[in-house]
C-alpha cells in the first residue's frame, strides 16, 4: 500500500514540500538554523546587543529576529536590549504581543466601550419599559 504524502506549502518560502514537525520546507529549516546559531553566537560576545545592531551584524532580517522572539525559540530573558515589535504600532515591546502604551489604550478603549454598551443597554432598557408602561395604559 502507499503511504499518503503530505504536503504543503511552506509558510516561509511557498514552495510545495513534505509535510514535517516543524513545517517548513528544508531549505527553510536550515536557513532558520543557521540564522539562528548566528544570533546565538552574536549574543555570547554582545549581550547588550539590540534588536537593529544584532540584525545588521549577523544579516537576519529584523522580522525574522521578532518572529523567533515571539515563538520564543530566542529567549531575551538575558539580552536587556532585545525587543520585538507591537503587533499595534510596531513600536519596540519586550513583553507579549502589544507595547505598553498600546495595552494601555487598548484596555481604556474597552474600559469605554463596555461603559458605552452598558449606557446603551440601559437606555434601551429604559425605552422599553417606558413602551410596556405606554402600552398597558
Ligand atoms: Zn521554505
Ligand atoms: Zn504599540
Amino acid at each position: 500500500m502507499l503511504k499518503e504524502l503530505q504536503v504543503a506549502h511552506c509558510p516561509s518560502c511557498g514552495k510545495v514540500y513534505q509535510k514535517n514537525l516543524r513545517n517548513l520546507c528544508r531549505e527553510c529549516s536550515s536557513r532558520l538554523d543557521n540564522q539562528l546559531s548566528a544570533i546565538d553566537r552574536y549574543l555570547a560576545g554582545n549581550r547588550f546587543a539590540d534588536t537593529a545592531s544584532l540584525s545588521a551584524r549577523t544579516g537576519v532580517p529584523v522580522k525574522t529576529i521578532h518572529s523567533f522572539i515571539r515563538s520564543r525559540k530566542l529567549c531575551i530573558q538575558h539580552y536587556p536590549n532585545l525587543t520585538t515589535a507591537c503587533e499595534s504600532c510596531s513600536g519596540p515591546t519586550r513583553e507579549g504581543k502589544l507595547c505598553t502604551s498600546c495595552t494601555k489604550r487598548l484596555t481604556m478603549d474597552i474600559h469605554s466601550m463596555l461603559e458605552q454598551e452598558q449606557a446603551l443597554r440601559q437606555r434601551s432598557r429604559d425605552t422599553s419599559s417606558f413602551q410596556i408602561r405606554h402600552s398597558s395604559y
